[in-house]
């Protein structure tokens, strides 16, 4: 978003252009209530005078029920309404795209005020529906397995932008009002494209919105973080949000692990584990999940499921063995179904249950790692004539 500011440091032309690119800035410049966790969106309505009680009614309708138009808010008189229409907005993020599998996987290509995109997968299960949800346009890391990590990263998503996601699923699953007994979204991974634990600040901001019990209301047993191996942050994330962590390992040696998850270069095997056994809350109710995607040749033999269960001996885990998914330029081959099997096996054997983990949406490359969007790097001037179209 364009703002007042971003004006004063500019040359006199520049100044001038972007004073009259703020002057006809469209409607929706208006603050966004999306997005703002309690206590500042009591701040922001107790900035035009609304008293405490109304926080509540308001946090209401746009987390339980859903509204993105405040003349919708029927428990507020007429007159407040308009009020608020005219100083604020509820954003949603624009759906460019919406693909749907034969399988039932939605897929939506999301933009954001300054035209940059993200996506966000819906899977559903019978006994669930899981919401994948990304953390960041494009990603700093580069694990060589990944679609996304060819994408270099553009820019962290905001609260906003990642509740919004949330609130798309809603919107298109017709799931107001929230929490009830058969509701379409039960689950939220933080699986999508980027590394959520590098942008933790807005990913603990929209997941307090998302956990609230008033709103959307998904219980933190409900939400999965999934994290390349940023070390430090895994301690902060176990205690302020407690939400399930699950660990992309993909490898039981460093030499292997520093090509597959260049991150281990920086935080070993050794470290990350170390971590993973020091996380709060740990117990068999609340185990690790650890990912590791089948590469024929490469992490799949017999001898990495020995070693794999060796190396988390003790730690409360699950394990997902993921059938690598293609994408356009992929350099690996996913293992065979003997292999993927034989693999299975000696981890079952070691009190893993049931580990393979069914593609799914592959039609529509929406399976794991395979989100990527078109966005790139813009200027600062790029982005504002996008976000002022
Ligand atoms: N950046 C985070 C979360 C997003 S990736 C992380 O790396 O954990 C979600 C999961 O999909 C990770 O375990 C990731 O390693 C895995 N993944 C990435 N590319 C994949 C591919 N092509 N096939 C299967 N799984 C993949
Ligand atoms: Fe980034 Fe995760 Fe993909 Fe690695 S696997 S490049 S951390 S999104």
């Amino acid at each position: 978003m364009s703002t007042a500011t971003d004006t004063v440091s500019a040359s006199a032309p520049e100044a001038r252009a972007e004073l009259l690119a703020f002057a006809s800035r469209p409607a929706d410049a208006r603050p966004d209530l999306l997005g703002l966790e309690r206590e500042a969106l009591a701040a922001v309505l107790a900035g035009i005078g609304l008293p405490a009680f109304r926080t509540g009614q308001i946090w209401h309708w746009l987390y339980h029920r859903g509204a993105t138009d405040f003349q919708a808010m029927t428990t507020l008189a007429k007159p407040l309404r308009a009020r608020l229409a005219e100083t604020f907005r509820i954003s949603r993020p624009s759906v460019v795209t919406r693909q749907d599998s034969v399988d039932g996987t939605i897929k939506w290509l999301l933009r954001f005020a300054d035209g940059n995109e993200a996506e966000a997968v819906f899977i559903p299960e019978e006994d669930r529906g899981t919401l994948c949800v990304s953390s960041q346009v494009g990603c700093t890391l580069t694990c060589s397995f990944c679609h996304t990590g060819t994408q270099r990263l553009v820019r962290n998503l905001t609260p906003a932008e990642i509740v919004g996601q949330v609130m798309v699923a809603l919107d298109h699953l017709g799931a107001y009002p929230t929490g009830g007994p058969n509701r379409p979204l039960t689950n939220i991974v933080l699986m999508g494209m980027g590394e959520p634990l590098y942008n933790f600040d807005n990913v603990a901001s929209a997941m307090r919105i998302i956990m609230d019990g008033e709103g959307v209301a998904l219980s933190k047993r409900r939400i999965t973080l999934s994290t390349s191996g940023v070390v430090p942050m895994m301690a902060q994330c176990g205690a302020d949000l407690g939400v399930n962590l699950a660990i992309s390992l993909h490898a039981t040696t460093d030499a292997v692990r520093d090509e597959l998850v260049p991150i281990n270069r920086k935080w070993p095997i050794a470290e990350l584990l170390d971590a993973c056994r020091r996380y709060p809350g740990l117990n068999n109710a609340r185990r690790i999940t650890f990912e590791y995607v089948m590469l024929a040749g490469v992490n799949d033999a017999p001898a990495d499921a020995r070693r794999l269960v060796a190396l988390i001996e003790g730690i409360p885990a699950k394990i997902n063995l993921i059938p690598f998914n293609p994408w356009p330029g992929s350099k690996y081959v996913c293992s065979d179904a003997d292999t993927i099997e034989r693999f299975a096996q000696i981890v079952l054997a070691a009190g893993y249950a049931s580990p393979v983990r069914t593609p799914r949406g592959r039609d529509i490359l929406a399976a794991c790692g395979q989100l990527k969007s078109d966005s790139a790097k813009l200027t600062r001037r790029e982005a504002r004539s996008v976000a002022a179209e």
